[in-house]
């Protein structure tokens, strides 16, 4: 049972070497006799920023609690259920919920797990925008945002897990929406503007990938095998603009016809809407923001969030906090709601960036509103089925950045502080 433990806690920028791969006993296949657990075979696990927070070692209690050195991490994940002690699971039941980084789980508290219900739509999605980012994004929006038609809104990490979703519910609901994200090609690429079909760019069968215009340099394209939801023949082509680099070279990864899993090497592939797709123009053509900025080539935030909404922000959905919250609060309008999501900048900071502006808070009559997912857990059912919904009708799209199997799941969860992920990062630990 291959499972990723948490070698030492973390100080300052976490590592893949905080963390190690090992290979555990084999997996217990039943559950003991008289119990009421479940074991569960792993199909995909979720990274999620969180986990930082639990890989710390707090002396004062924090609002999760902290992982183990030496014992397997855990978080949210899509499983099958394999053996069950427990009256409402049975075995081939899909279910999500916590769960180890590791092959297969023993699960002593089953209540936890909520059935998949709708399984007519990627799997994966359950780590996501049908899971707790979709979840964070739907409550954070429209309970603490309060938005109305013709809002200003902006968002911050607008094309992560998050993010992408507060966009796209903030367009339905009639804002102008405008985000930030730390690269041309999660924004809007001026050498990009050609929005393809998902079906002009690879022949799943010979792994062949045109790039049609797109040969720039920068051009940055993942492929997935046409057949599906999992890869069995396909090419996966890494443009320097997107995984960590920035050079001309582009890497290609070929995936024989014939494996059926990775043995060696990384494969990663962004998916939209559950097959391979262009990374490129995220924000504004993909996910349909009104502009995008990359925050990174602005020096100057303050002159950038004037420019791009010269009228004031009436709603800031707030996802990483530092100098960006420092720019944000003097051109809030009077009356404006920020949703205190998260501040990923600040979480690998021993000593928190100072934010400066907090008066503006007071002469705008600002309202600011921290809130964690888990507040509003008696909101799932409706957001699942209003969610599942737009997905199914095409006014919600959804890219994900999947890599595949466990060794792979150390540098894809550190990935989320350098901004590697393109859309909701995961890993496929095992074929459906
Ligand atoms: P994302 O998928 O957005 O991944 C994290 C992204 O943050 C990176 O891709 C990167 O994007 C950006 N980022 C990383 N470091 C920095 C930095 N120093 N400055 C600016 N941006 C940075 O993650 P999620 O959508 O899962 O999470 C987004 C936020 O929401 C996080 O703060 C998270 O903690 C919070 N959250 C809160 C919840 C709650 O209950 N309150 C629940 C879930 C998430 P880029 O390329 O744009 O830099």
């Amino acid at each position: 049972n291959k499972r990723v433990i948490l070698k030492r806690y973390v100080t300052g920028f976490p590592s893949e070497e905080d963390m190690e791969v090992v290979i555990g006993d084999a997996p217990l296949m039943a559950v003991p006799a008289g119990s009421e657990a479940v074991v569960v075979k792993n199909l995909y696990i979720s990274c999620d920023p969180y986990m930082r927070n639990r890989m710390t070692r707090h002396e004062v209690p924090s609002y999760v609690t902290d992982y183990v050195p030496g014992e397997v991490l855990t978080n949210y994940g899509v499983m099958k259920v394999i053996s069950s002690g427990h009256p409402d699971f049975k075995a081939g039941d899909l279910v999500w919920g916590i769960t180890g980084w590791e092959g297969y789980t023993l699960i002593d508290n089953p209540e936890s797990l909520s059935k998949i219900n709708h399984p007519d739509l990627p799997l994966s999605y359950y780590t996501g925008v049908l899971g707790l980012p979709g979840l964070t994004a739907y409550a954070g929006f429209f309970e603490i945002c309060k938005p109305k038609k013709g809002d200003y809104v902006f968002i911050s990490a607008a094309s992560g897990a998050v993010g992408q979703i507060v966009g796209q519910l903030a367009k339905i609901t009639g804002c102008y929406v405008i985000g930030s994200a730390g690269s041309d090609e999660k924004c809007n690429h001026p050498e990009h503007n050609i929005s393809r079909s998902r079906n002009t760019c690879c022949h799943w069968a010979t792994g062949c990938c045109s790039l049609q215009g797109e040969a720039s340099s920068a051009s940055a394209v993942w492929l997935w095998a046409a057949s599906a939801v999992w890869p069995v023949a396909g090419v996966v082509r890494v443009g320097g603009g997107v995984v960590g680099g920035g050079g001309a070279a582009s890497v290609v990864w070929l995936w024989p016809a014939s494996a059926v899993w990775p043995v060696a090497g990384v494969v990663r592939t962004v998916r939209v809407d559950g097959i391979g797709g262009v990374v490129v123009n995220l924000l504004k053509t993909k996910f349909g923001f009104d502009d995008a900025f990359n925050y990174k080539k602005e020096l100057d935030l303050d002159a950038a969030l004037k420019r791009y909404f010269p009228e004031g922000i009436d709603i800031y959905f707030e996802n990483v906090g530092g100098a960006t919250l420092d720019a944000v609060l003097p051109n809030m309008r009077l009356r404006g709601r920020i949703a205190a999501c998260g501040m990923i900048s600040q979480y690998n900071l021993a000593n928190p960036d100072g934010v400066h502006n907090l008066f503006y808070i007071v002469t705008k009559r600002l309202r600011m509103e921290g809130f964690l997912v888990f507040d509003y857990n008696e909101m799932y059912h409706r957001f699942e089925e209003e969610t599942a919904a737009y997905l199914k009708e095409g006014k919600i799209t959804y890219v994900e950045d999947v890599v595949v199997g466990l060794d792979a799941a150390p540098a894809a969860l550190i990935g989320l502080f350098t901004g590697r992920n393109v859309g909701k990062q995961l890993v496929a630990v095992s074929q459906e």
